[in-house]
């Protein structure tokens, strides 16, 4: 069986864990966490990058700093992961969903500046696979009422709009470092700290709600409970598996965008002939070739294309449950006005497989040979 995705290890990662393992120290803030905070730093472009043990923990962190309280609102797309919804579930906040754009699946920004209200605290923007947001019109609809903004960056690690990079333009961004995202530890994550003025505070929330990190640079002779936090530190031996990795980051990105463009190219006959949609990129994007995405014409016709790969070996799947129908988010969310583009193409989006040493060439021989009969 062709699986979904796979992660990308070359032994590296054992070098540096096992050096990590004889310094002596295990727990967080060593030099192997040093290094991968500078490494983020450095290339993406941001004042503090802070790791976590996951982006699920970078967003809580998030929502804290914006100071999400009861009843206030967040605005972010119903086509996400659980994360981005919970994280202001957990301050008291209401979740506000709005629609995607068709062509990314990102949220549509014309509606979330429509969904401002007196109550908005921040806007919680989600880059899908790996393409981003336009966060210049998405932190112009916030500033001016003094909302804050997150990008939930967790798949998009090295992807830019403009040659910027995500996760950096907001006031916060968040990154995974999921097993299944493109650069991983396992588990892990970062929270990138862009203005400035939020990082003392989230230095505090990092560190289970101490001046602990002030502690150890010797600025302060002990250390105190000064505000809410968690366990938001990763061990160092989690830090010495995602250094190694971010080394590699680019080998890995080039492998996953071979892939990326021969899909690509060899399925763009069948969108001229209408059977499917090929994601889309803006112009000013970059991606990091996370995710390839389709989009059949009927909900029918992708259970047809997920059963036609699987009967020849190949794991393709679909995507998010939109947050806005699911238990919980009738319980703890609203919906902003009606949302047609999540609900019609959830329901026909298909993701293939993508990961550093597949063959393109099988899974493109499958899909082709669906769309000769794509009912099955
Ligand atoms: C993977 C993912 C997360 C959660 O990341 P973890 O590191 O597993 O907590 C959050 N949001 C989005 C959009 C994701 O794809």
């Amino acid at each position: 069986m062709i699986p979904y995705t796979k992660p990308d290890l070359d032994g590296s990662e054992i070098a540096y864990i096992t050096e990590a393992l004889r310094s002596g120290h295990l727990h967080g803030g060593g030099e192997f966490t040093k290094r991968s905070e500078r490494w983020l730093e450095s290339r993406l472009g941001t004042h503090r990058a802070i790791l976590t043990p996951s982006c699920t923990a970078a967003l809580e962190m998030a929502a804290i700093l914006c100071d999400v309280g009861p009843g206030d609102e967040v605005i972010m797309p119903s086509f996400t992961f659980v994360s981005t919804a919970n994280a202001v579930v957990l301050r008291g906040g209401v979740p506000v969903f709005v629609d995607v754009r068709p062509d990314t699946m990102n949220m549509d920004e014309d509606l979330a500046a429509a969904a401002v209200t007196d109550r908005t605290k921040a806007i919680f923007a989600v880059h899908y696979a790996g393409t981003m947001c336009d966060m210049e019109r998405l932190v112009a609809v916030a500033r001016p009422r003094g909302a804050m903004v997150v990008e939930d960056a967790a798949q998009a690690l090295l992807s830019t709009r403009d040659h910027r990079h995500a996760g950096t333009i907001g006031d916060l961004g968040c990154l995974s470092f999921h097993s299944t995202k493109n650069v991983t530890c396992g588990e892990g994550g970062a929270l990138l700290v862009n203005d400035p003025a939020l990082a003392a505070r989230a230095e505090v929330i990092h560190e289970k709600g101490t001046d602990r990190s002030r502690f150890l640079r010797g600025e302060v002779d002990k250390y105190s409970w000064r505000d809410v936090g968690s366990s938001f530190v990763p061990s160092e031996v989690t830090a010495a598996f995602l250094l190694a990795q971010l080394e590699r980051a680019d080998a890995i990105g080039e492998e996953r965008r071979r892939i990326w463009d021969a899909y690509h190219r060899a399925l763009e006959p069948l969108e001229t002939a209408g059977i499917i949609r090929r994601q889309a990129v803006p112009a000013a994007c970059e991606g990091n070739a996370h995710i390839y995405f389709v989009i059949t014409r009927t909900a029918e016709e992708r259970s047809a294309l997920i059963a036609h790969l699987r009967a020849r070996g190949i794991s393709a799947t679909f995507h998010y449950v939109p947050l806005h129908s699911a238990p919980a988010g009738l319980r703890y969310a609203r919906s902003a006005g009606p949302l047609p583009v999540t609900e019609s193409l959830s329901d026909r989006l298909v993701r293939l497989p993508i990961w550093s040493g597949l063959d393109p060439e099988p899974v493109i021989e499958a899909v082709l040979s669906w769309s000769r009969s794509p009912l099955g």
